[in-house]
């Protein structure tokens, strides 16, 4: 358990005295100075709350920026489902000065494969000849392990799941506690952002305040306000067909009403299980240290949606049943244990933005999701999220002059965008790759993993920096940044 997180940013807040309130409240409006010192931090508004915007708004406040978050949410709280970080996504919170203790990781040593069906046929293949083969036998044939203690000595560190309130947790941290170098970031709940002017750095609020800055930063998620206002063309999040139930069990429930699954018992938190119904059915699940709750098991259950995902809710609450009738043919101890869901429970469109640009106009640009919202599959997003918000550090150091924003706005989306489109198309491929054919596959391709997963955000990063005053600001010659980081994608062709 975290010692010093109870989890709610009302609870910290309260102890830091940060909390602005809701927007009920005016709120002073800010000015850009052009008049200023090269020494006057950044005033910059963060519209969202969530991973990405809690991981930028840390990033800037230890340049010393002025950072004010906007989020619609009147409390700021995660759901306790489960999130997989990657080994770069670690990486990454610790180089944002983030403790990996305290998001409470459960290392995964090995991914698990079983049948759905006590008599299903061989339902999973993968080539023999360069990739390790995995099959699930017809009957009750043990489950097939694939094995991930390569990491550490591959990619540095473990995969790891732990709560999404864990690791919110730790970002608001990073944002708010004082604690840490330089005034605390300042959070407004219940603030709506309807859209910003990416030109003049303002942005509207639901109730119709404007209120301007040097910097605007949009991570305000998949159906992102800012990245419509930087670009109405904009294509949105694109429907899937595919939709996923969410839920969690506390272990020890499941150890009483499940004794049968004895990988519970032997207290193998090691890793994931995945129980496939052949191409288009299966329920992904993992242990998970919730702060409040201690362990549980984060199940997702995923499935074909038959409704028109065009005209239907993205997230809707339905009852329990609803799931077990689509699962209505699995094993009956499979079906004890979707049994165990709340009598309602959530039910997910799975959508996913393609490659999108630009990500910035102006003195505004999107990251996190708004800007390269992705599916699950190479448990990226949150781990992208967090690289975008250390590259932004970086290239915003102390002093930077605020004529320089647009510039460096479009130098932060020129280093990013090969990598995260590689990463977005690699995982729209993998989504559409049917299990039984012959293609290489994430989970087990070290070839594809590696550039990935081996990403170390510091040595990586390090050559983008550039002093804090441009060249082009100077009136010298463009020149683009000598950094490892450009021509990316080229260097890894497997990603295309
Ligand atoms: C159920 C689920 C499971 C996932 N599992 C994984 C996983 O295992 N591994 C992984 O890497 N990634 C996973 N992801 C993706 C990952 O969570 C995200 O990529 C990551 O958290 C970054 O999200 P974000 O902060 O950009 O957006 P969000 O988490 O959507 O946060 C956006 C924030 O902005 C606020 N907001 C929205 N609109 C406005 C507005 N107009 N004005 C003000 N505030 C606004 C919202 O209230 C929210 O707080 C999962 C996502 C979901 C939904």
């Amino acid at each position: 358990m975290s010692a010093r997180d109870d989890g709610s940013l009302q609870g910290r807040a309260e102890v830091l005295g940060l909390f602005l309130g809701s927007c009920g409240n005016t709120l002073p409006a800010l000015t850009i100075s052009f008049m200023t010192s090269s020494s006057d931090p950044l005033r910059v508004a963060v519209v969202g709350g969530g991973i990405a915007g809690l991981a930028v708004s840390a990033a800037l406040r230890q340049q010393g920026h002025v950072v004010e978050i906007f989020e619609a949410s009147d409390t700021n709280n995660e759901p306790g489902f489960g999130i997989a970080i990657p080994p770069n996504g670690i990486k990454a919170l610790e180089a944002l000065q983030g403790q990996r203790g305290n998001i409470l990781p459960v290392e995964w040593k090995q991914v698990q494969f079983e049948s759905s069906h006590r008599t299903s046929d061989l339902v999973y293949y993968i080539d023999t000849e360069q990739y390790q083969a995995v099959f699930v036998y017809r009957g009750d044939k043990p489950p097939v392990s694939f094995n991930m203690e390569y990491y550490p000595s591959a990619f540095g560190q473990y995969l790891a799941g732990c709560s999404r309130i864990s690791l919110h947790s730790e970002l608001k941290h990073l944002a708010f506690s004082d604690q840490h170098e330089h005034p605390p970031c300042i959070i407004h709940l219940s603030c709506f952002t309807l859209s910003c002017d990416p030109d003049q750095g303002t942005i509207t609020l639901k109730d119709g305040q404007k209120l301007q800055f040097d910097l605007v930063i949009g991570a305000d998620g998949i159906k992102s306000r800012i990245r419509r206002s930087i670009n109405p063309t904009l294509p949105g999040p694109s429907a899937t067909g595919i939709c996923a139930f969410r839920f969690t069990i506390g272990k020890t429930k499941l150890l009483e009403c499940l004794p049968e699954l004895e990988w519970i018992k032997k207290d193998e938190l090691a890793g994931p299980r995945v129980l496939l119904g052949g191409r288009s059915r299966n329920i992904f699940m993992y242990a998970i240290n919730c702060p409040e709750r201690g362990e549980v098991f984060s199940v997702t259950v995923r499935c074909k949606d038959k409704r028109d995902q065009t005209i239907s809710k993205w997230r809707v609450d339905v009852p329990r049943e609803t799931m077990l009738t689509l699962f209505h043919d699995f094993d009956t101890k499979w079906q004890k244990l979707l049994n165990l869901a709340p009598p309602v429970i959530s039910l997910w469109q799975l959508r996913a933005l393609e490659p999108i640009q630009p990500w910035s106009r102006g003195k505004t640009c999107i990251l996190g999701d708004a800007a390269h919202a992705m599916f699950q599959n190479l448990d990226q997003g949150a781990a992208q999220s967090l690289e975008d918000a250390l590259l932004l550090r970086t290239l915003l150091p102390p002093g930077t002059p605020k004529s320089a924003i647009p510039e460096i706005l479009k130098r932060f989306e020129n280093i990013r965008q090969p990598r995260v489109h590689s990463i977005q198309k690699l995982s729209i491929k993998q989504l559409l790759l049917p299990v039984t054919v012959k293609n290489p596959n994430y989970l087990r391709s070290p070839e594809l993993q590696t550039p990935i997963m081996g990403y170390d955000v510091v040595n990586e990063l390090s050559p983008c920096q550039f002093s804090s005053i441009p060249e082009e600001i100077e009136g010298r010659k463009t020149v683009a940044p000598a950094s490892s980081c450009d021509g990316w994608a080229e260097q890894n062709p497997v990603l295309h």
